[in-house]
């Protein structure tokens, strides 16, 4: 994949360095992409932050955490693009929105992180007003932050944006999945298929597009990840520590009882 700025002569004495990149499988798609580093990372001042805060079961199995995303540079221009729409969040807007009106973009799709999430109330509304201001372009995104798109996109919906929650997450919980759109990722396309969901392999925006809300994702072929996972979903391990977690609750609570009484 490129790194998150890309530097494009736009005159002979001045380069542009742009914002969205597009990487290898996106850019035969003609897609562009916004993204940051996934879940867990230490910034350059020492401190930690999640970029992903209702990752669940998906963070142990995380593309966006291995291989090439791993490259220094590659992870460094990561932290960059997180670093300034966190930190400088009005200079990433303006420079975003004036990016976004550049003739390249016109009639085109953007991706909203191939990883991290929208980490804040803030960072998602910063967004959506990007969105409305930007009627020639048309965004996606995955996103395991449930309640904040519920509270915050749902109600105004912008037109030239479209979404799909994506199983794996402390969220999942609260996804209609016979109703709402939304992302399971399986061992392969037969177990997909199996399970009565669409394949989204041959374009990305599937994921938004296709005419069944319930999008199947067949694993990324990276060995140790495809071990980890075994004949699950990121829908059934979430699942599965949804309940562990509750049996938790359920002994703790059993036990203050016990010392209240
Ligand atoms: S939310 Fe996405 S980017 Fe973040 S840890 Fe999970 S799979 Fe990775």
């Amino acid at each position: 994949m490129n790194n998150a700025t890309d530097t494009i002569e736009t005159t002979k004495s001045r380069p542009r360095k742009w914002l969205l990149t597009q990487n290898s499988q996106l850019r035969r798609e003609g897609i562009f992409n916004w993204t940051l580093p996934a879940f867990a990372v230490k910034l350059p001042d020492g401190t930690n932050f999640n970029v992903c805060p209702q990752a669940g079961a998906c963070a142990a199995l995380c593309y966006a955490r291995v291989g090439a995303y791993r490259f220094k540079n590659v992870r460094a221009a990561h932290i960059r693009n997180l670093l300034l729409c966190r930190d400088s969040p009005k200079e990433w807007e303006d420079r975003m929105t004036e990016e976004l009106s550049h003739k390249r973009y016109k009639g085109k799709w953007v991706r909203l992180h191939d990883a991290g999430d929208f980490f804040s109330d803030d960072y998602l509304s910063a967004w959506l007003r990007i969105i409305k201001d930007s009627p020639d372009v048309r965004f996606y995104c995955y996103t395991k932050e449930i309640s904040r798109f519920k509270r915050l996109v749902e109600p105004t919906n912008p037109e030239n944006f479209l979404w799909c929650y994506s199983l794996g997450g402390r969220e999942d919980y609260l996804i209609n999945r016979e109703r709402e759109r939304h992302a399971d990722v399986f061992p392969d396309v037969g177990a997909l298929t199996a399970a009565g969901y669409s394949d989204q392999t041959e374009s990305d925006l599937l994921s938004v597009l296709s005419e069944s809300p319930l999008v199947g994702i067949p694993a990324n072929d990276i060995p140790h990840l495809k071990r980890r996972q075994g004949s699950e979903t990121f829908g059934s391990l979430q699942e599965g520590l949804d309940a562990k977690l509750a049996e938790k609750r359920n002994r703790a609570a059993g036990r203050s009882l016990r010392l209240a009484s």
